[in-house]
C-alpha cells in the first residue's frame, strides 16, 4: 500500500505518519525530516537548504527528488509493504515527478489522506511545539509563509489527484489517538 499524506504545517502529519508506518509496515518518506537531518549534520546539502527552510519557502524540486531517490534506495527491504509520502509532493511539478518515479517502479498510489485543521489551531500548535522541538522554522513569521505556500502550491494537488484517487479527508482536531483512529477507519478495506 502506497499513501500520500497531505495537510498543512502543524496538522500532525509526522506523528500520524510514524504510527501508520508501524501499523502497515510502510517506509516513512518525510522530505522535511530528511532535510532537517542534513541541517543537523551540517552537510553541504544541509547548509544549502537551511536558509530556504527558515524562510518557509520550498526547496528546489531537484534537491527533493534527489533525497527521495536516495532514501528509497538506501531503505530497500523486501519486507516493506509500501511507502508513505509525507510532505511530498508539494507542488504540481513534484506530483509529476512522483508519478514518473512510481511508473518506473511499477507502483501506484493507493490512497491519499488529507489531515484537516483550521489555521488558528495550526498556529497555536506550532508555536507551543517550538518550545520542546526547537525547530528553527517554527516561528510565527515562517509559519505564515509555510501556510501560504501550502494553500497556493500544495492544496491544489487535492483537486489534481481527486479525479483518479480516493481522497480521505481526516478531521485532524482532537487527541493524537483519536485522529489515528479516524485514519485507521478510513484505511479499512485497503
Ligand atoms: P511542515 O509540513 O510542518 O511544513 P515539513 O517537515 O514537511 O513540515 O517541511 C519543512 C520544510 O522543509 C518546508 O517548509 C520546506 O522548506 C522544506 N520541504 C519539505 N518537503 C519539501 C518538498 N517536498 N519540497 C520543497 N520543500 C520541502
Amino acid at each position: 500500500m502506497n499513501i500520500i499524506l497531505f495537510g498543512p504545517p502543524g496538522a500532525g502529519k509526522g506523528t500520524q505518519a510514524k504510527m501508520l508506518c508501524e501499523k502497515y509496515n510502510l517506509l516513512h518518506l518525510s522530505t522535511g525530516e530528511i532535510l532537517r537531518d542534513e541541517i543537523r549534520k551540517n552537510s553541504e546539502l544541509g547548509k544549502s537548504v537551511k536558509e530556504i527552510i527558515e524562510s518557509g519557502k520550498l526547496v528546489s524540486d531537484e534537491i527533493i527528488i534527489k533525497i527521495l531517490n536516495l532514501a528509497m534506495e538506501n531503505n530497500k527491504k523486501d519486507s516493506l509493504s509500501g511507502y508513505l509520502f509525507d510532505g511530498f509532493p508539494r507542488n504540481i511539478d513534484q506530483a509529476n515527478l512522483l508519478s514518473d518515479l512510481l511508473d518506473s517502479l511499477k507502483l501506484k498510489i493507493d490512497c491519499i489522506l488529507l489531515i484537516e485543521v483550521d489555521e488558528p489551531i495550526l498556529l497555536e500548535r506550532i508555536l507551543s511545539r517550538k518550545k520542546f522541538e526547537g525547530r528553527s522554522d517554527d516561528n510565527k513569521e515562517t509559519l505564515i509563509s509555510r501556510i501560504q505556500v501550502y494553500s497556493e502550491e500544495t492544496e491544489p494537488l487535492i483537486d489534481h489527484y481527486s479525479s483518479n484517487h480516493a481522497i480521505k479527508r481526516i478531521d485532524g482536531v482532537g487527541e493524537i489517538s483519536e485522529v489515528n483512529q479516524r485514519i485507521n477507519t478510513a484505511l479499512e478495506g485497503f
